[in-house]
């Protein structure tokens, strides 16, 4: 930047200088696969904005890092209009974070239950009737279920299937535009073309991340060093930046993974009832879903999950940032909803990052 970060007593300039960095880091990040500073440095300056607009709501504006999903489409390849925005995530870093979470999805729930139950005078008596004999008085709601899984540090994809086929990949760009990239997708080998099974739906929109794994990117920057080549600087932007090459050989060159984690469109086919029963829909159509995934209830059991995989981290094939909980009840999260630029149903919950313990510890740790 320019000139030096203004202080918390200076809000309205703060705000502007915080704006107009994130933009800069997006840019370096998004467009150019070259990120210009360490991921806990921008997750740093995100939070101070975040938090200057919680206190400041006057000072928030529409087309701020806030409140947009972070990426661009870049003009050299054709746009795609996505027809279900495709989000970010909500960020978490401390047990607090998951707690107030699981509160805050907990609460909404309740509320959209006691708003049911006031407009269906009889499924209220219903379900007193049975709390009567089944359930204690008081306030004892049931514990909320979370599908948990890995947070892939790869980058986002839209994959489209139409009665079986694959005819579309797409970045996230915007969330509401992204890029095409189906010739390139088209190179994937863990990425089917066909879908398995006699009765593929009309249209499915696979999401997930294409991602490369840590042995992957090792060879792939062997071979770059002795082709007198630019390394990567992580696997991360060795899979962005092979993804989005203009010429379709050198991403099938390129070693990339996929791991699928969401839906966009789907007609044709009833949606699952779970996020759980998604996935294992997936691996019936031959999708790569990620094994390293479970249901549980409740804060206690998203911090159990947190910290089985991240005493795990180093040992996994690939890297991960933090885990991701998302509400598993479809019907749930559809009635949850979503703020401007993330679900309210998900929360990522993120590692401390490496850089910040490294200086901590002052030994370069492996997490
Ligand atoms: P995000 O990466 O924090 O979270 C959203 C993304 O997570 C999704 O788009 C998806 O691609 C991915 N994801 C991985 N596993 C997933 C799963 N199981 N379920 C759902 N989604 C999953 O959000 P973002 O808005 O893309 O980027 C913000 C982050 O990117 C920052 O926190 C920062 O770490 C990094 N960033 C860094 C710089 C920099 O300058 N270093 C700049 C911009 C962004």
């Amino acid at each position: 930047p320019m000139i030096a970060e203004p202080s918390e007593e200076q809000p309205p300039e703060r705000a502007i200088w915080l704006r107009a960095e994130l933009e800069r880091l997006n840019h370096a990040y998004y467009v150019r696969d070259d990120p210009a500073v360490p991921d806990a440095e921008y997750d740093r300056l995100f939070d101070a904005l975040r938090r200057l607009e919680d206190a400041h709501p006057d000072l928030v504006t529409p087309d701020s890092p806030t409140q947009r999903v972070g990426g661009m489409a870049i003009a050299e390849f054709a746009s795609v209009a996505h027809s279900v925005p495709m989000l970010s995530l909500n960020n978490g870093f401390l047990e607090e974070d998951v707690i107030a979470f699981d509160r805050r999805v907990s609460d909404a729930l309740e509320k959209l239950r006691e708003r049911r139950d006031a407009s269906q005078p009889d499924a209220r008596a219903e379900s007193a009737e049975t709390s009567e004999t089944s359930e204690p008085a008081g306030d004892v709601r049931p514990p909320v279920d979370y599908a948990c899984e890995l947070k892939f540090d790869g980058l986002a994809m839209s994959l489209r299937y139409e009665r079986g086929e694959l005819v579309r990949g797409a970045t996230r760009g915007d969330g509401a535009t992204g890029e095409d990239v189906t010739d390139n997708i088209r190179t994937v080998r863990a990425i089917p073309l066909r879908l398995k099974g006699k009765n593929p739906p009309a249209v499915l929109e696979v999401r997930g991340e294409v991602l490369m794994f840590k042995r992957d990117f090792e060879k792939l920057n062997a071979r770059q060093r002795d082709a007198g080549e630019r390394e990567f600087a992580n696997p991360r932007n060795a899979a962005a930046g092979s993804l989005r090459q203009l010429d379709s050989k050198i991403t099938a060159r390129r070693p990339l993974s996929f791991f699928a984690y969401g839906i966009g469109a789907l007609e044709g086919a009833a949606m699952p009832a779970t996020h759980a029963a998604l996935l294992e829909w997936y691996e019936t159509l031959g999708i790569p879903v990620c094994r390293e995934r479970q249901v549980v209830q409740g804060a206690p059991g998203m911090l159990t999950f947190f910290h089985d995989v991240g005493a795990r981290r180093a040992a996994l094939p690939y890297d991960i940032d933090g885990v991701v909980y998302k509400v598993n009840r479809v019907a749930e999260q559809v009635a949850l909803g979503f703020v401007s630029r993330a679900p309210r149903f998900a929360l990522a919950h993120k590692f401390p990052a490496q850089e910040a313990l490294t200086v901590l510890l002052g030994i370069d740790v492996q997490v």
